[in-house]
């Protein structure tokens, strides 16, 4: 975790002291506090800063993106960088909303907190099978789809290669124009089909 300090060393940002221990004033930069004026409070104890001019608050992060004016998610992955998270997202979770509801999914993602009536490890193994489960749906459904593609492209590249072989055959499908095979042999084949 990183500190509110930290952040406003980072930021170039100055904090002064005051009488109570991780406790500062700084010059509001939204107020454009000078000199004397101390609007913004900044704690180190619990990591938050308010301005009582302009209500200005939050956290480490909100703090973050208020002195660069960044917005808040792009502060959080400045502070804390994907490749530097304690958990690595499950593949599952990068599946967008709309690639999950073309598999029929509608349910939310489990989230990583557990709910009240779960212990966090009971929690975190159903979440891992649900996320599994759903990767594994996913893979199917993928392979699903490539194999109705390459069908149907074998499909129209054979169409194409008979309309090609027999182009009159697409401008006269007349009957009679087809040499019709004799009686006798249609009625041998008929037979050894139901035998
Ligand atoms: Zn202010």
């Amino acid at each position: 975790m990183i500190g509110i300090e930290e952040v406003a060393l980072r930021n170039r940002f100055r904090l002064y002291p005051t009488a109570r221990f991780g406790q500062f004033k700084a010059h509001c930069p939204e107020c454009q506090d000078k000199r004397r004026q101390f609007h913004l409070y900044v704690s180190a104890v619990k990591d938050t800063f308010y301005c009582h001019k302009c209500g200005a608050k939050g956290g480490v992060v909100a703090f973050h993106a208020w002195l660069t004016g960044i917005p808040f998610q792009m502060a959080r992955n400045e502070l804390y960088p994907a490749s530097k998270r304690k958990f690595p997202r499950h593949p599952a979770e990068q599946l967008t909303r709309e690639q999950l509801a073309e598999m029929g999914f509608t349910t939310r993602m489990p989230s990583p907190i557990a709910p009240k009536a779960f212990t966090q490890s009971e929690w975190s193994r159903y979440r891992r099978r649900t996320l599994d489960w759903i990767w594994r749906e996913w893979c199917e459904y993928e392979k699903f789809r490539k194999e109705q593609d390459a069908r149907l492209y074998r499909m129209i590249c054979q169409g194409m290669a008979s309309e090609s072989a027999h182009p009159e055959s697409l401008q006269e499908p007349v009957l009679r124009e087809v040499p019709l095979p004799n009686g006798s042999a249609i009625h041998e084949d008929a037979r050894a089909d139901i035998a």
